[in-house]
């Protein structure tokens, strides 16, 4: 079958080759990219490997030195030019985005796509602000400490929200004066190369920013054993990590991990019920497929049998089905392998004892790639459906009878990436949030995330922090250049 170099999706045109070097570029093979709409072919897409990578990143590393001297100012007026022609896309990019991995496009046209402007113009900002320290004065020595661009930053990426998760690292590692080298992933590879095509309208030079399409075994591979990347930024699930941590370590590449989770619910008997709730039927949002989920629901005993039937009546009445229908709340999952992983562990679960109150099972009426949102109960501590990341449209709820025994069921996770607590008491929020073992912890709210903000896992769920300066941190060489009086 000839190899097709762009497809048409759902009306948008989008170049199904690699993006090096600031040309397309094909390859001997290519890969099938499903939709998990209908499992129809989206295209076969160029499926890099050594060499691909390798040209990748020679024109990252030849394009590195002119990038990062331009002066600060420079660069950043050019990633506000990548964020205007994202703004200007935002519905070629929400249908495309829709389409390749299933996510909703209300959520693109109005949350998701125009934060990915932000994430190239908060860190465009943020680098004229923040990429500079006061001289300090150590006794009568003068340092001065600079922020130094790394090099070449290799940026793998996963589909649950794949244009989101590669630009909040692109954005800060281009502002730093880095150049970069990104491996979407293969169930979601398209938004990557239409934000290719913007960055050169936008008139980032070539081989700033590069594209290598390709599978996580051949291209991402390559990529992370690459001797001459100098930082690996890595979003994805723990046992990748793991693989990806050994090819890193040869070359002692500075990582950043950003990955799985099995974030708490915690309801105390004070909370607001109806907050608590409204917090609890978000977790079904993009079909369960978020790494900050709190999957596990612990509520006080007081509370927690209305809180299971407001739960399961408000999951009840959430609307699955296509996710380019605005009235759409709850799509499909990404694949046929991911959707049996998802029921293996539904069926597991009510095997070892757990009881669905909603779900627990595809979603007959709609086929394909549908699993009904899930409301399990009863599951035995310590099971797998209680410790394990289930990446789905699954939620479990149990009680508890005092805060530190909410605060230990909380704790009691390899994971530790976000936690939500909900109560009506401010000097118990300020206690009970001190407690809880997660990069992130929300009070009364869920899903805040401030560009400037830290944001990273703790445990199994990742390493370092990005963010604001945190970004910096990790993009930049932080030099002391001490002067004698
Ligand atoms: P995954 O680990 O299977 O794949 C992620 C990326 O790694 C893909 O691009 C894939 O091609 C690549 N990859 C796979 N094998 C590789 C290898 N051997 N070498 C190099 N690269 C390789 O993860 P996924 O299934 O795509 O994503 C879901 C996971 O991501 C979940 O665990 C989720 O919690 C996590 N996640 C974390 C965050 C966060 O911010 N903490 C955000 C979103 C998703």
């Amino acid at each position: 079958m000839p190899h097709h170099e762009s497809a048409i999706v759902d009306g948008v045109t989008v170049d199904l080759r690699h993006w090096i070097g600031g040309t397309r570029i094909s390859s001997p093979t290519t890969f099938p990219d499903y939709s998990p709409l209908d499992e129809s072919l989206l295209g076969d897409v160029a499926a890099g490997g050594a060499n691909e990578v390798d040209e990748a990143v020679s024109a990252a590393r030849a394009a590195f030195p002119a990038w990062a001297a331009l002066p600060v100012a420079e660069r950043s007026a050019i990633l506000r030019r990548v964020a205007d022609g994202i703004d200007a896309r935002v519905e070629d990019l929400s249908r495309l985005e829709t389409r390749d991995n299933g996510s909703l496009i209300r959520s693109h046209r109005r949350g998701v796509m125009p934060r990915v402007a932000m994430n190239f113009r908060a860190f465009a900002d943020f680098a004229e602000q923040q990429l500079g320290h006061p001289d300090l004065e150590v006794r009568d020595h003068r340092e001065r400490i600079t922020y130094e661009p790394a090099g070449v930053v290799a940026i793998i990426t996963p589909w649950n929200a794949p244009l989101m998760l590669a630009t909040w690292r692109i954005g800060p590692a281009l502002a730093a004066g880095n150049t970069v080298v990104l491996k979407p992933p293969e169930w979601a590879p398209l938004t990557a190369s239409l934000l290719a095509e913007i960055s050169a309208e936008a008139g980032l030079p070539p081989g700033v920013f590069n594209v290598v399409q390709g599978l996580g075994a051949e291209a991402g591979a390559a990529l992370t054993a690459h001797p001459d990347i100098n930082r690996l930024a890595f979003t994805g699930s723990v046992p990748t990590a793991g693989t990806i941590s050994k090819a890193a370590a040869e070359n002692i590449v500075p990582l950043s991990y950003e990955l799985g989770g099995k974030s708490p619910l915690v309801v105390l008997e004070d909370a607001d019920l109806d907050l608590a709730v409204s917090i609890a039927v978000e977790q079904f949002d993009n079909a369960g497929q978020v790494c900050l989920k709190a999957a596990r629901m612990l509520v006080h005993s007081s509370l927690v049998q209305e809180f299971t039937e407001r739960v399961v009546e408000g999951a009840a009445t959430l609307r699955q089905g296509d996710p380019r229908d605005e009235a759409t709340d709850v799509s499909a999952l990404i694949s046929r392998r991911h959707f049996e992983q998802i029921d293996g562990f539904v069926e597991r679960a009510l095997a070892d004892g757990a009881r669905a109150l909603l779900g627990g099972g595809p979603n007959e009426e709609l086929g394909g790639l549908y699993y009904r949102p899930t409301v399990l109960v009863d599951a035995p501590p310590g099971s797998e459906v209680l410790t394990e990341e289930v990446f789905g449209p699954v939620v479990t709820i149990e009680s508890f009878e005092t805060e530190a025994q909410a605060v230990q069921m909380a704790n009691d996770s390899r994971f530790g990436l976000a936690a939500t607590l909900v109560t009506g008491d401010r000097t118990r929020a300020e206690r009970v949030s001190a407690q809880l073992d997660a990069g992130t912890v929300w009070v009364n709210c869920f899903f805040v995330r401030d560009l400037e903000a830290p944001f990273g896992g703790n445990g199994r769920s990742g390493i370092g922090r990005e963010g604001g300066i945190w970004s910096f941190d990790f993009y930049t060489n932080i030099k002391n250049s001490v002067f004698s009086p």
